[in-house]
């Protein structure tokens, strides 16, 4: 069978979902982003009239999102009008549209269990040749085909976009044991030629080959400015555009990546490791205490720096 991808669903309008979309958009797929429908009416809905039942209250996370990559530097879109592309709902009035398309990237938070019942769901629905994929920063993508169908085990695969993705290169693709080959090199060339992206085959270890790396890395500097007291700006400064960064390589990537996200990602290594390997993947005790107040980096205004 041969592949091909017009028509996309991104599941998760955070950070990453969005950008996804955006970078779709930019290679011209028409593109569903779909988010879960927001718990409480905030006064500021109700001041517009709005109750739980207002279509446009209920794909508000969605649409909110499209409205932030319009202002968004660096630009996730390459032309404003692209954002056209881009169909904002929410799960469950729209989770029927998945049938339509080619191929659905599940993007929303870094949970097995959270995960696993959204596939169960998307199951449901995509036709037998859909393409599924998780933009997991590392958890076990065989995990997640615990109890899917079998259409969906040989379709099944990670693609793991990093942040922001318009503009980073890399992709990782991860095929589980079930995954068809067929399927594997149309991902791969797909995000080569349509995508723009420099792909890596990954195995499916936790989180694969750039985060695992990456975290360690990130959390033996937390450590090691703990221990010899040096500070933010001080690390930042040597690991940012003095050394050919853009941004900061610590602080400032911490706070675009999101605390809660990071702390995510450490936990899939410190689950699955053992003795001073885990160790390592253990985060400071003040990562965990700035994500309880809820300074989750630049998604919600602080972080380690307030957002301007
Ligand atoms: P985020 O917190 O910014 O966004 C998550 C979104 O998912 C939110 O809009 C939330 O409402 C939605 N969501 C939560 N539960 C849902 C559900 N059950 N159904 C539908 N939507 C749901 O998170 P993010 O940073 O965009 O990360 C998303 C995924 O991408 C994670 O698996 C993460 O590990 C991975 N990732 C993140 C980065 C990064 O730099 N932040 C980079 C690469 C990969």
């Amino acid at each position: 069978m041969s592949y091909q991808i017009k028509k996309a669903a991104v599941i998760g309008s955070g950070v990453m979902g969005s950008g996804i979309a955006a970078h779709l958009a930019n290679s011209g797929i028409a593109t569903y982003l779909l988010d879960i429908v927001p718990s409480e009416v905030q006064p500021a809905d109700a001041a517009k009239g709005w109750t739980k039942e207002t279509p446009a209250f209920r794909s508000s996370i969605a649409a909110g999102a499209l409205q932030k990559l319009l202002k968004q530097k660096p630009a996730p879109l390459t032309a404003k009008k692209n954002l056209a592309l881009i169909t904002p709902g929410n799960l469950e009035d729209d989770l029927e549209k998945l049938s339509e398309v080619d191929w659905v990237i599940e993007v929303i938070v870094e949970n097995l269990e959270v995960k696993q019942q959204l596939f169960a769901r998307i199951d449901n629905v995509v036709k037998a040749e859909t393409i599924v994929t998780s933009n997991t920063s590392g958890i076990s993508i065989e995990a997640m085909l615990d109890g899917r169908s079998e259409s969906f085990k040989t379709h099944f695969l990670g693609t793991h976009f990093f942040n922001p993705p318009r503009y980073l290169k890399l992709l990782e693709v991860i095929p589980a044991s079930t995954t068809k080959p067929e399927v594997v090199e149309f991902m791969k060339s797909f995000g080569e030629d349509v995508l723009g992206k420099g792909v890596v085959l990954a195995k499916d270890t936790p989180n694969f080959i750039a985060n695992r790396i990456g975290t360690y890395g990130l959390l033996v500097t937390l450590r090691e400015m703990q221990k010899r007291g040096f500070s933010v700006g001080e690390v930042d400064s040597v690991t940012g555009p003095v050394i050919g960064r853009p941004k900061s390589a610590t602080f400032r990537t911490l706070d675009v990546v999101g605390l809660d996200t990071f702390l995510h990602v450490a936990k899939n290594v410190y689950d699955q490791t053992s003795g001073e390997e885990q160790e390592v993947f253990n985060p400071p005790a003040f990562l965990k205490q700035m994500v309880e107040n809820k300074w989750l980096g630049a998604k919600s205004g602080q972080g380690f720096f307030v957002k301007k």
